[in-house]
């Protein structure tokens, strides 16, 4: 920083220093100029005072004799003398004889009379302020008689006061002005040699130092004030020496710990996809494994259609839908006719891939979304067809009676020589307030039971089982 620029601290100091010992000198140069002002004013006074020693004789004989030239004479010789600014001589009833320069008439106005006698007026002010001595004139005859023949006047002003003042006062200042300037310069320089330029190195070198890069070969690595003897700023140097070697190490520890962590970071981010892979592996097999459970608890094991879980489930869906659409719902019981003896002639193991055979054949049947074909039990199957009244539930079984019969699967214990099914059906519109599950189901049995006691290789439909609503009027007969 530029010693002189407004922020140095030199000319801050300089403000602060001579700013005070300007003050400071101020006032001791008033009060010494009061005193120099007293002490002059009275040497002034005691110099009119000794004036009529020199004078006041040479005045007597002058105005004695009527000597007006001699009095002319000696009036203009005090008028020229430094201290006086005017003279006058008046006589004993106080009336004015002569004077000389600036003078107090008998009126007490300020007058200036030149060496014509000419009056004109002073102007008064703080300058011209007057003060005066006034001595009689005696003389004293050959007889040793004395005589009061006047007084004379002699006048002094503040103003020559001053002017005498002022130049003791120029002397002061131009001591003052001088003392100060060689102390402006020397404390500058003193300042600037032992305090400015070192702080400025040291402020330089701090700026410097980077830290992140703190093994650059070409940054410093300490700093050495010049100096025989140490002082406070090479104990600041010191200070800062250490504080950046401290730094220093402190930033090789940190960076290299930063690696490690970076490095921590990347194989625990490596670790963490890793394991959301892994995850997202484990939930689609978990999802997988879900699903074919889920499809296993509602998948018959023997022939690979619906069970009677699902069946049951199923059921309470289409049952609940049908009761918001108010469509009808339809349920057939499905039962293969003389199984038994069937089992019994060929086996049970023929057995099952009959009932497998069957199970695809009436699954192979329905086409429409809606209708489910479910192992009841046994050798009972259930169909649901939602949306579906009696009459087309009677059709899709018996499709699958008709598919069954088309077969042709041998079967010695049947009276017709091969594998056929009997179907009961029943329908009704679950919206009606008196149609219930049970009793649809309990009807569609029924319908079975009838089916196979009129021969069996048959479907029938099951009477409407739903009773009118209580609140309706009874039907005519
Ligand atoms: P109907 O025409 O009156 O139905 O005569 P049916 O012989 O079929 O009579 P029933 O319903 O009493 O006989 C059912 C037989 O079905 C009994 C059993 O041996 C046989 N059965 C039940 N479940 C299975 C099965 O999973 N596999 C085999 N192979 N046979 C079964
Ligand atoms: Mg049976
Ligand atoms: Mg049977």
């Amino acid at each position: 920083m530029n010693l002189l620029s407004k922020n140095s601290l030199a000319v801050h100091l300089l403000r602060i220093i001579f700013g005070s010992y300007f003050l400071v000198t101020l006032i001791v140069t008033c009060l010494q100029l009061g005193a120099e002002y007293e002490h002059t004013q009275s040497g002034v006074d005691n110099e009119l005072r000794a004036m009529d020693l020199t004078f006041g004789a040479s005045l007597a004989s002058s105005t004695w004799r009527f000597q007006g030239d001699v009095q002319k004479a000696t009036l203009r010789g005090i008028s020229n003398l430094p201290v006086v600014t005017g003279v006058k001589i008046e006589d004993p009833q106080g009336r004015l004889v002569m004077a000389q320069g600036n003078i107090v008439d008998h009126d007490g106005r300020q007058i200036h009379v030149d060496a014509e006698g000419q009056r004109s007026p002073v102007r008064t002010g703080f300058l011209n302020a007057a003060t005066s001595h006034r001595f009689p004139i005696l003389y004293r005859d050959e007889h040793g008689v004395t005589h009061d023949i006047g007084a004379w006047t002699v006048y002094s002003s503040r103003h020559v006061v001053i002017q005498k003042v002022a130049y003791g006062f120029t002397l002061i200042l131009i001591n003052s002005v001088i003392k100060t300037l060689v102390l402006w310069f020397i404390f500058l320089y003193v300042f600037n040699r032992w305090l400015g330029r070192p702080i400025t190195r040291l402020s330089g070198f701090v700026r410097r130092q980077d830290l992140n890069r703190p093994d650059l070969p070409d940054s410093p690595q300490s700093i050495d004030l010049p100096g025989k003897k140490r002082h406070e700023l090479h104990f600041l140097a010191d200070a800062i020496n250490a504080m950046l070697a401290n730094l220093r190490s402190h930033t090789i520890q940190n960076r290299t710990l930063y690696a490690q962590l970076e490095q921590e970071k990347e194989s625990l981010r490596a670790l963490n996809k890793s394991l959301e892979l892994r995850i997202a592996e484990r939930t689609r097999d978990l999802a997988q494994a879900n699903e074919q459970l889920r499809s296993l608890s509602l998948t018959d094991g023997l022939t690979g259609i619906a069970n009677r879980r699902s069946f049951d489930d199923t059921l309470d869906q289409e049952w609940r839908r049908s009761v918001r659409h108010g469509k009808p719902l339809t349920v057939a019981f499905i039962d293969v006719d003389w199984f038994k003896p069937y089992n019994d002639h060929y086996g049970h193991v023929a057995g099952d891939a009959v009932l497998r055979q069957v199970a695809q054949t009436m699954r192979d049947t329905v086409c429409r979304a809606g209708e489910t074909v479910a192992r009841y039990g046994g050798e009972e199957f259930a169909v649901i067809a939602a949306d579906t009244d009696g009459e087309q539930g009677v059709q899709i079984v018996q499709r699958m009676c008709d598919a069954i019969h088309a077969l042709a699967l041998p079967h010695a214990g049947s009276t017709l020589g091969r594998i056929t099914i009997s179907g009961g059906v029943a329908s009704c519109i679950p919206a009606h307030p008196g149609a219930r599950l049970e009793s649809l189901l309990q009807a569609a049995d029924a319908a079975l039971y009838q089916a196979k006691t009129l021969g069996r290789n048959r479907v029938l439909l099951a009477p409407p089982f739903v009773s009118p609503p209580p609140s309706s009027p009874p039907s005519p007969a």
